[in-house]
């Protein structure tokens, strides 16, 4: 079953907490026991899953991020947003969870968070969600 959610980030950078939508589709999606895959069909923004109990950990992330891969820099792309494309690339655009019990099996502390590094833009993240068979 495939659904895709909608994400409007308001800032350049911005990592944000999707995990209540990730949970509403797994609960349409009505499956026990499966995969839950999440995709991200951009260039310039991503997916991680990490710490959501201590919002410092997200500002932590965003800060290391721009610091290793500043704005400006040596870049050719034409676009201007070779930062965003290359910070997309270390974090990467998918990520699974399982499914157990009808619940994402994420551990106590972790969350979702779409990360956005060319915004603000109106964003999708596609959610499949598979039946596990035995
Ligand atoms: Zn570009």
């Amino acid at each position: 079953m495939k659904q895709t959610i909608s994400v409007n980030s308001r800032l350049r950078t911005e990592l944000i907490d999707i995990t209540g939508q990730v949970r509403d589709a797994v609960r349409k999606a009505g499956i026990e026991e499966g995969i839950c895959h999440l995709f991200v069909p951009h260039t310039t923004a991503g997916i991680t899953i990490n710490e959501g109990a201590d919002t410092s950990v997200k500002r932590d992330i965003l800060t290391c991020l721009n610091k290793l891969v500043p704005f400006d820099g040596d870049y050719k792309h034409a676009e201007g947003n070779s930062a965003a494309h290359i910070k997309t690339t270390l974090v990467g655009t998918s990520a699974l969870c399982l499914v157990e019990n009808g619940q994402l099996a994420l551990g106590t502390w972790q969350s979702i968070f779409f990360c956005e590094f060319d915004g603000p833009r109106d964003r999708r993240v596609h959610i499949g969600i598979f039946f596990a068979v035995d």
